[in-house]
């Protein structure tokens, strides 16, 4: 997954600062590039945009970014506002610039430019319950995170610090101490990382987190049981 919330540079640099859209397309291509190299097909990649008021006008634009990039579905997300992090954009919950219905219209615009491109434009579960009315973030007693990122998503930052979990969770190796993508996953901390979410003995940042519906253990267990087999997994979880 690429975060690319708008096609304007400019505005760009000033959402996310030091993001340039001529290195992630590079990136991109170099990425694509080196699979070609090795005999392999083009990873499966996607983009995600965290929806703020000044990317709102720029979503049809970046539909169509996107299908010139050769990626397939455009993922749309609500900012995550962790409490004591000062956030310099907020929730869609928040736009003082627009209604629910303005938002709701500007997304349809871009689905339907997506039906147009043939790019799949998803919307992430909090954002749908933000343009509703309906999102609530508090845990009730028994309840977990509703989270799969342990179970799929690598983030490696520039330090090599490596996460699986793009909010608030602490790393769970480093690249010096891995050398497959099986270490990653079963990393004694992305273990723990799973159990505590599998039994809702949550460590603080996926307590307070926003991005991740709350939900019971047996929903979580069912997904990550599903998504094992889409994984083809051999090995338990
Ligand atoms: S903070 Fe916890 S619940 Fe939120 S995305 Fe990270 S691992 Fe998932």
């Amino acid at each position: 997954m690429i975060s690319i919330d708008t096609p304007n540079e400019e505005l760009l640099k000033k959402i996310r600062p030091g993001t340039r859209l001529n290195n992630v397309a590079y990136n991109i291509a170099r990425i694509k590039a080196k699979s070609y190299s090795i005999g392999l097909p083009s990873p499966v990649m996607s983009a995600n945009c965290t929806i703020t008021a000044p990317v709102l006008k720029t979503l049809q634009e970046l539909v169509c970014l996107v299908k010139a990039l050769g990626i397939a579905e455009l993922h749309l997300t609500d900012v995550t506002e962790l409490s004591g992090l000062r956030v310099r954009y907020q929730s869609i919950l928040h736009f003082r610039e627009y209604s629910k219905e303005e938002c709701s219209l500007a997304i349809a615009q871009a689905k339907a430019k997506g039906v147009e491109l043939d790019v799949r434009v998803s919307i992430d579960k909090g954002l749908e319950e933000s343009l509703e009315g309906t999102r609530k973030n508090w845990l009730q007693n028994g309840e977990t995170r509703v989270c799969l990122d342990p179970w799929r998503l690598i983030l490696v930052k520039p330090n090599g610090d490596i996460h699986t979990c793009c909010i608030d969770y602490p790393p769970i190796a480093h690249i010096s101490d891995v050398s497959s993508i099986h270490d990653i996953f079963f990393s004694p901390a992305n273990l723990r990382c799973k159990e505590e979410l599998l039994s809702g003995r949550l460590h603080v940042a996926c307590r307070k987190c926003a991005r991740k519906a709350p939900g019971l253990p047996d929903e979580l267990d069912f997904q990550v049981r599903s998504l094992l087999v889409q994984q083809g997994a051999t090995t338990p979880a």
